[in-house]
């Protein structure tokens, strides 16, 4: 366009000294020949005029050139605005996705702050990141570290809205690098992420995974699990996708360690800080709930009460604090003795625990509390560099033969333990 009108615009005057110039030359043979006297006036307005048509050019091709330099400016005020808006359209599309996300963060913390329980937490936070990130193809997994052992285990892993079985329990390679590094981890394409060797996950654990992200759960410094992503496509995540679950983690990890100290409080609330055993407490309001169960079933239900032979004789001779120890070792050996499902083991007393044996009858009680006090009392500790050995009374009681509710069988299992007293400690007595 721009060059059609140069070529039209240098055209003109061209086109206009050519038509002038045609009768010019004619009048200027025709002055020189018959009129001499007007040929000078002749010559100088031919100059006149080309002079002027000179002068237009040069105007019209400075007034083209500005034309042009305005297009081109407008062209690119054109282009400019057109990146800002498309920018903006971006801004926009940011910030509508921010909002969404940012209001369904504000759901899921309001459904964590009303669970208790660790196991109410890890399940509302799974299902929430679900929520969030989640589509059919996506896992997430929750691990999260014992509060003992420290090792990390599963606490919930979920596909769409399906649960489901992840074989590596304890972390694959993915995870295992978050417990070093304890930094955020996004992997595009696992098959070119030089940093892990995708050959290295043993066969039987390996999923389809082309994509994660995974951010360790801490509060302060205190590593509490892993939050963690992955898909079976390639670039299934961005950067700005795992700032996001790092801020969800942030969130979870705070609901995770309030469940923790909050059962942390419940069992320090049922159980003996020494032994680790539950309380009376426990024990007297678990009794009715177990024996209108075994009535329930028509199964029997028998209760064992332990008295430790002579045991202030022990404190005396070794102190106070190895008696404590005594004690821990009495309920560590009752917890590996008395561990199938159901059993209540408890610290009832000072020096006297029970253990509440569901669908059991007296003859198995009877076997069962015969053991254990041959098992403690080959039970060798060692205090004050001194070997020592302790044995136990015990009395065994049983429901709905010997009593018919709980406090009567409590009452009959300490008859038959002050009978084993009597009887010279060191055995098994039941109830009459
Ligand atoms: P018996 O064979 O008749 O049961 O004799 P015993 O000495 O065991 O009986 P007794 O009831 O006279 O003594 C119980 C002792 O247990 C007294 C108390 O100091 C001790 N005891 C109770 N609770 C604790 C505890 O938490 N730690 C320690 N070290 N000793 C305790
Ligand atoms: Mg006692
Ligand atoms: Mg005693």
């Amino acid at each position: 366009m721009t060059q059609k009108l140069k070529t039209q615009l240098l055209d003109f005057p061209v086109l206009l000294i050519i038509i002038l110039l045609i009768p010019l030359v004619g009048f200027f043979i025709f002055a020189a020949i018959f009129e001499p006297k007007f040929f000078i006036f002749l010559a100088v307005g031919m100059i006149i005029c080309i002079l002027y048509l000179l002068i237009l050019r040069n105007r019209l091709i400075k007034k083209q050139s500005e034309i042009k330099l305005w297009i081109q400016n407008y062209r690119e005020q054109i282009n400019l605005v057109e990146a800002s808006l498309q920018q903006e359209q971006i801004a926009i599309e940011s910030f509508r996705e921010k909002i969404i996300n940012y209001s369904q963060l504000k759901g899921l913390t309001e459904r964590l702050s009303m669970c208790l329980t660790l196991e109410d937490t890890s399940k509302t936070f799974s299902a929430g990141v679900n929520r969030l990130f989640g589509d059919k193809d996506t896992t997430i997994i929750l691990y999260l570290f014992h509060s003992k052992t420290g090792t990390l285990g599963i606490s919930s892993s979920q596909k769409g809205q399906m649960r489901i079985n992840i074989k590596s329990k304890k972390g694959d390679i993915f995870d295992q690098w978050i417990v070093k590094t304890m930094q955020p981890l996004l992997i595009e394409d696992t098959k070119s992420d030089y940093r892990f060797d995708v050959e290295r996950i043993v066969p039987q654990d390996a999923r389809d995974i082309s994509s994660l992200i995974s951010v360790p759960l801490m509060v302060g410094n205190k590593a509490l699990g892993i939050l963690r992503i992955d898909s079976p496509r390639e670039n299934n995540f961005t950067t700005e996708d795992l700032r996001f679950l790092t801020t969800i983690g942030d969130l979870g990890a705070v609901a995770i360690e309030n469940a923790q100290l909050y059962e942390c409080v419940e069992q320090l609330a049922i159980k003996d800080g020494l032994t680790g055993l539950y309380l009376r407490r426990y024990l007297l309001e678990r009794m009715p709930e177990e024996i209108s169960r075994q009535l329930r079933f028509k199964k029997q239900l028998a209760f064992l009460m332990f008295d430790l032979d002579k045991f202030k004789q022990y404190n005396d001779k070794f102190g106070h604090i190895a008696g404590d120890i005594v004690l821990r070792t009495m309920g560590m050996l009752l917890t590996d003795l008395f561990n199938e499902p159901g059993m209540l083991i408890c610290r009832y007393g000072g020096e006297e625990f029970s253990v509440l044996l569901p669908d059991c009858t007296q003859q198995r009680a009877l076997e069962l509390a015969e053991e254990a006090r041959r098992r403690i009392s080959e039970q060798t500790i060692i205090l004050r560099r001194e070997k020592t050995r302790i044995t136990v009374s015990i009395g065994v009681a049983v429901f709905p033969k010997d009593a018919q509710n709980p406090k009567e069988l409590i009452h009959k299992a300490d008859q038959a333990l002050y009978l084993a007293k009597d009887k010279g400690r060191n055995r098994v007595c039941v109830a009459s």
